[in-house]
């Protein structure tokens, strides 16, 4: 069976119209292109090397998630310094315009400047962008900044969520783990904070959080696969918890920047065997309440 009938026969025997996958990464080549050589010269997070096989055209990617059944994907993209948030938005803005099953998505880094991070974050939703990216172990910053304070604020306002890289893998960074991003949280407790990769490794906290912000959700990305099992383990003993976040699990792939088949996210999230109307919700439902899509 091809790896597209495999995609396609996993969420049709779950009855579902297709999938909605809340993490997967489009940017301007020449930074894709940085990410990936990052990735297979072993620089990356694993330590090693680590082969990107959907390493490919941008169309052809787009074209790809389409034959997957992904009816709804998102194009996260972030900076490492100051000074390229604002044209990475644009080139984002560029790209929802002309892909209209991804998701507008859009950045920010804590800067100062003409509006800083507020001014500019202020007009990409004013221009419909509908998921920001935040990662905190690529771009250093803290997220407790003074600077970012009205940028919360306005995402929390508006409602639009953001996937946030807070968790401490695949190498602490020195504002990642549970403590910076819940101060922020506890002064924005209507922020919708979408956790990247289940907050791998801090699981546990995580879940926490999870537990006591209703507005907090949790991505699935690479967690459970083979790959990152080894890494950082998912504990057996959390699984109850997980299940009962079962309305704030979404699915998350990583695409295109993963080692292995997008097939394996997929059925790493079926072994854990959590049932039937846990997977439905995380492939498609819990996203598209979320979204209203
Ligand atoms: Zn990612």
């Amino acid at each position: 069976m091809t790896e597209v009938a495999a995609v396609t026969a996993f969420w049709r025997e779950l009855g579902l119209p297709g999938l909605v996958d809340i993490h997967t990464h489009f940017m301007p080549a020449n930074v894709l292109a940085k990410v990936w050589a990052f990735f297979e010269d072993g620089r990356g997070p694993s330590g090693r090397a680590w082969p990107i096989i959907y390493r490919r055209p941008e169309e052809d990617r787009v074209a790809l998630l389409r034959a997957f059944g992904v009816r709804t994907f998102s194009a996260l993209l972030y900076p490492h310094k100051p000074g390229m948030a604002e044209w990475l938005n644009a080139w984002a803005a560029g790209f929802a315009d002309r892909t209209p099953d991804a998701l507008h998505s859009a950045t920010f880094f804590a800067e100062p400047g003409a509006g800083g991070a507020g001014g500019y974050v202020a007009e990409a939703i004013g221009a419909g962008a509908r998921l920001f990216k935040a990662h905190l172990q690529v771009g250093g910053y803290d997220p407790r900044d003074e600077l970012l304070d009205g940028v919360w604020g306005l995402l929390a306002e508006a409602r639009v969520p953001v996937v946030v890289h807070c968790g401490s893998g695949p190498s602490p960074g020195r504002f990642t783990g549970p403590g910076p991003i819940s101060e922020v949280l506890a002064r924005h407790p209507r922020l919708t904070a979408i956790i990247a990769h289940l907050g791998a490794p801090e699981y546990g906290e995580f879940l926490g959080l999870a537990e006591r912000h209703r507005h907090v959700y949790l991505d699935t990305t690479m967690v459970f696969t083979d790959f990152l099992e080894r890494l950082a383990p998912f504990p057996a003993a959390l699984l109850p918890r997980l299940a009962a976040v079962a309305d704030r699990v979404l699915l998350g792939s990583d695409f295109p920047n993963i080692p292995y088949p997008y097939l394996h996210q997929l059925e790493a999230l079926a072994r854990l065997d959590l049932g039937t109307p846990w997977l439905r919700a995380v492939c498609h439902g819990n996203a598209t309440r979320l979204l209203g899509l």
